[in-house]
């Protein structure tokens, strides 16, 4: 393997070979752009390095003094000389971009000779000092590790000596006192002679690049960011002759992107600075100018700038973020790599780029990151404010968006005044499933217990409202109707704000953004729908949702959960009543009145959805869990007798049904169908609700297309008894009617004996929609709560697992059971319509998954329809570039 390739050589896309800064390097110089000449020691002689015990072999020493040659050749520079040094820097780069790794050492090859040399050479001895300064501390700091602070203080003494305020001030005398004061530091910390000998400086500086590899630094970046052997493995070396951008006034040096990354639009954005030297832009030593004012100072050099822009621009065909330094006059580009952007400016270039004809459709969607898009969907902070506002505390984002309104600590009372108009936050230590009325009174939810899928977490994220959970520093006192965080107090009333993207928590009414799908955005999903093959169907409960659904450009609701109908304020009530009843006639005399209320529900659901499928649930959940908690409740009982109190004995009774109804295992518990098959009566009422709704809708002429979902069955038996209900229900109200309905009859497939026999369920069901969220919990055996809040961290950290199965889909193992579901259902229903309806529809790996497996549609909350739809577009175009590809492959 060549270990070392010179800029001309090397193959500038093969990042994984020569790092990004070396195929960057290369590929320009390949472009002819001028890039000061030098070479890239490949990321192979990092891994010999570490496999040779940290000892460089004699034949890259060789290889690297040949290239020292080849350099002094092309630039008529001569090595340790006292005429005409030449100097390098040596740069650190991996296969992707990593800070934590080394610092960059400039102007290496200066010694007490070649200085003298370098004076001479450009008549400039202040620059000659300047840059010999600079060497020796970047050196002293990455080789020998002496503390910055140290080379500072001097800095700092004899600027002050001299009555300098900035570097550039510097005068010669005092630069050659700061020389020698910076060498005495290093040979105070090593013990040794400073080495002067130019060979051994770059032998030692390559050494410690390799060494910064392993260091702890960059060990942990890879692990926070996921970097495996198989993304970057060792880092490359670069050692680039230099260009000074510290000559005078007729040099600068400079950072720019070709678009704005704030908001993408086609204009430089950058800093420089003259009479500066490496990274003086970034650390703020002074202060730079804006790249526009180039134009007056430097035009001829401006211009430059702005040509190579395009030109990179148009070879790389992606904005690009540029290293520049100018030496007297002369320009030279340092480095490029794509730019970083915002969302809005990822879209806005992705658009202008296709206006400018640089790329094409497909690239413009798939150049987006639709995880990325999801900040362009939340009412966000207004950056530019947020300084004036303290940080109250910070806890774990649960639900994204930004929300203000006055903290209320008690749930019945946040229900009122949110209901009366106030912008409510709610802020308790923890939530529970009979709270829910509060979430849809209040803007936002905060607790100081409780993570990521705690039950405020899950609620709120479903609804789409801003959530903070496990705020541990929050200090609620209901007694005073206060707060307290990190000292500071909150009374009920006061004006808070939550970030539910960053968890933080501010004092005062911070100003907020409105989200807005922008005429680009709308682009964007146009492009994206026209490529997608795979439907984008919504979970929605609520009318408010269905409307936001189609807005957004979803085609149906995959998932309507009847149970959170329940939940409102105005029918827990009557719902609680309905399980207490003590006789069948009593409940079917409730079920009678929630069945008026779930069927006017339903009529404005499917008036939102009009001329698009709605899937219905029946009610999923355990009944207890509209119940009061039995050990609060009898607590309240003994509080209630101690009064003697009237109400004492409804309690009671209360408290004997929840403590029969409790169960050591929900989640496998009395649940879906199985209180179906218990409690007929109610999937009864909810069936007719439907086909009522559905006749009242026919009657006003909209076009309404509910179908009715069975949740958690596991045979065919089971979902043959419900089957019969609805038979009999359509029947008696198509009679009733003297119509006709098509309402479709399905079932979800989130029991993994659902899937082994799916050829069995489709002969009842007319369509299948996987429910990944209990489909995951089953194949694992972990029940998710309990996963997450205690052992998922861990099997993350321990890579015993790669993802979170509840955020992706793990494609493996509950994979399998998806295909074989499809497989066995189509076997017996050749077009069986299957969807999926769990958090998976909304993410784009799990999205690309459902697309290659030939589902029908994926169902995601109404916030996530822009990246379902994004992601879809992106799983359509990767086939179509994939099988080009494949037939350009199979031509040759
Ligand atoms: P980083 O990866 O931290 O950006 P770089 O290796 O790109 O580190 O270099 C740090 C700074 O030094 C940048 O401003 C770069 O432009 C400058 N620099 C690096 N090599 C040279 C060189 N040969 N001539 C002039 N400036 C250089
Ligand atoms: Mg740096
Ligand atoms: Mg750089």
């Amino acid at each position: 393997m060549k270990p070392v390739y010179f800029f001309d050589e090397g193959d500038g896309k093969n990042k994984k070979l020569l790092g990004g800064k070396g195929a960057g390097l290369c590929e320009m110089t390949r472009l002819k752009l001028p890039v000061p000449p030098g070479f890239v020691i490949t990321t192979e002689v990092c891994k010999k390095y570490y496999e040779n015990n940290k000892k460089l072999p004699k034949s890259i020493i060789a290889e690297v003094k040949r290239n020292i040659a080849k350099l002094e050749r092309r630039t008529g520079k001569v090595w340790d000389s006292q005429d005409n040094p030449l100097l390098v820097s040596v740069r650190s780069g991996a296969a992707i971009s990593m800070p934590g790794m080394m610092d960059t050492i400039l102007n290496l090859g200066i010694n007490d000779k070649t200085v003298k040399g370098l004076t001479k050479k450009t008549n400039n001895p202040r620059f000659a000092w300047d840059s010999y300064r600079r060497f020796i501390q970047l050196f002293g700091k990455v080789v020998f590790g002496v503390d910055d602070r140290r080379f500072d203080q001097v800095l700092e003494f004899i600027k002050e000596k001299q009555g300098a305020t900035i570097d550039s001030e510097l005068s010669e005398e005092s630069l050659k006192e700061i020389v020698t004061k910076y060498k005495e530091i290093c040979e105070e910390h090593t013990g040794k002679k400073f080495p002067t000998n130019p060979f051994e400086q770059l032998e030692l500086s390559i050494k410690a690049v390799f060494n910064s590899w392993n260091g702890e630094r960059a060990r942990i970046y890879r692990e926070k960011n996921n970097i495996t052997k198989e993304i970057a493995d060792g880092t490359a070396v670069n050692v680039v002759s230099m260009a000074f951008g510290n000559m005078g006034n007729d040099s600068a040096t400079g950072v720019v992107f070709t678009r704005n990354p704030g908001d993408g639009t086609r204009h430089l954005f950058g800093d420089y600075l003259v009479n500066a030297q490496g990274e003086d832009v970034v650390a703020g030593v002074r202060t730079p100018k804006a790249v526009a004012d180039l134009k007056k100072d430097l035009p001829k050099s401006y211009n430059e700038l702005v040509k190579t822009c395009a030109k990179l621009e148009k070879h790389y065909k992606e904005p690009q973020d540029i290293e520049f330094t100018i030496e007297q006059g002369k320009f030279y580009l340092l480095q490029t790599r794509n730019a970083k952007m915002n969302a809005t400016g990822m879209i806005k270039t992705s658009i202008e780029m296709v206006k400018e004809k640089l790329i094409n459709k497909q690239k413009a969607i798939l150049r987006l990151n639709p995880e990325q898009l999801e900040q362009l969907l939340h009412k966000r902070i207004d950056e530019d404010n947020v300084s004036n506002y303290a940080i109250l505390g910070k806890g774990i984002p649960a639900s994204p968006g930004a929300a203000n309104g006055i903290a209320v600590f008690d749930v019945k009372k946040a229900t009122s005044m949110g209901e009366n108009g106030s912008k409510v936050i709610l802020v308790r230590e923890e939530t529970k499933p009979e709270d829910v009325p509060a979430f849809f009174a209040s803007v936002g939810i905060l607790t100081s217990r409780g993570g990521k899928t705690s039950h405020a977490a899950v609620v709120a994220r479903g609804m789409g409202k801003p959530c903070i959970v496990g705020c541990s520093e929050l200090r609620i006192d209901h007694e005073n109707k206060k707060c307290t965080v990190n000292g500071t107090a909150v009374n009920e009333g006061d004006l808070i704000t939550i970030d539910g993207s960053t968890g933080k928590v501010f004092v005062g009414e911070v100003p907020t953004i409105e989200p807005k799908i922008t005429r680009d955005f709308k682009t964007i999903l146009e492009w994206s729908n026209n490529a997608k093959r795979i439907g984008i169907r919504a979970n929605a409960d609520t009318p408010e949702g269905a409307k936001l659904a189609r807005e957004y450009g979803a085609e149906g609701i995959g998932l309507c959960r009847t149970e959170r109908m329940f939940n409102a304020s105005d029918r827990i009530g009557l719902f609680v009543d309905m399980i207490m009843a003590e006789t069948l006639q009593d409940r079917k005399k409730i079920l009678e009145k929630l069945g008026q209320l779930q069927k006017s529900d339903f009529i404005q659901i499917l008036k939102a959805m009009e001329g698009y499928p709605v899937t219905i649930r029946l009610l999923d959940p355990p009944l207890h869990e509209f119940l009061p908690n039995p050990e609060e409740l009898a607590n309240k009982v003994r509080t209630l007798e101690q009064r003697n109190a009237l109400e004492v004995e409804r309690s009671k009774v209360l408290l004997a049904r929840a403590r029969e109804l409790a169960e050591v295992n929900p989640m496998m518990g009395h649940r879906g169908v199985r209180v179906g098959v218990s409690y007929p009566e109610i999937y009864e009422m909810q069936i007719r609700a439907v086909f009522e709704a559905a006749i009242e809708l026919k009657k006003q002429r909209i076009d309404a297309h509910p179908q009715i979902m069975i949740p958690q069955v596991s045979s065919l038996e089971e979902l043959r008894y419900v089957k019969e209900i609805y038979d009999r229900i359509k029947d008696e109200v198509e009679k009733e009617n003297k119509t006709k309905l098509k309402i479709n009859f399905g079932t979800m497939l989130e029991v993994v004996r659902a899937c082994l026999t799916a050829e069995q369920i489709a002969t009842t069901a007319e369509f299948f929609s996987f429910g990944t969220n209990d489909l995951t919990q089953a194949t694992f055996s972990f029940s998710r709560e309990d996963a997450e809040g205690k052992f998922l961290p861990e099997y993350l950290n321990k890579e015993l697992l790669e993802r979170n199965p509840f955020q992706t889909l793990d494609t493996n193992g509950v994979g399998r059971l998806i295909k074989l579901g499809i497989k066995n259902g189509r076997s017996v229903k050749h077009r069986l319509e299957i969807g999926i309806c769990g958090e998976h529809g909304g993410d784009p790996d799990s999205i690309k998954f459902c697309h290659n497996s030939g589902l029908s549609y994926v169902s995601a909350s109404p916030h996530r329809i822009p990246i379902a739809i994004v992601s879809a577009g992106q799983a359509a175009l990767a086939g179509r570039v994939r099988k080009k590809a494949g037939k350009i492959k199979r031509r040759k």
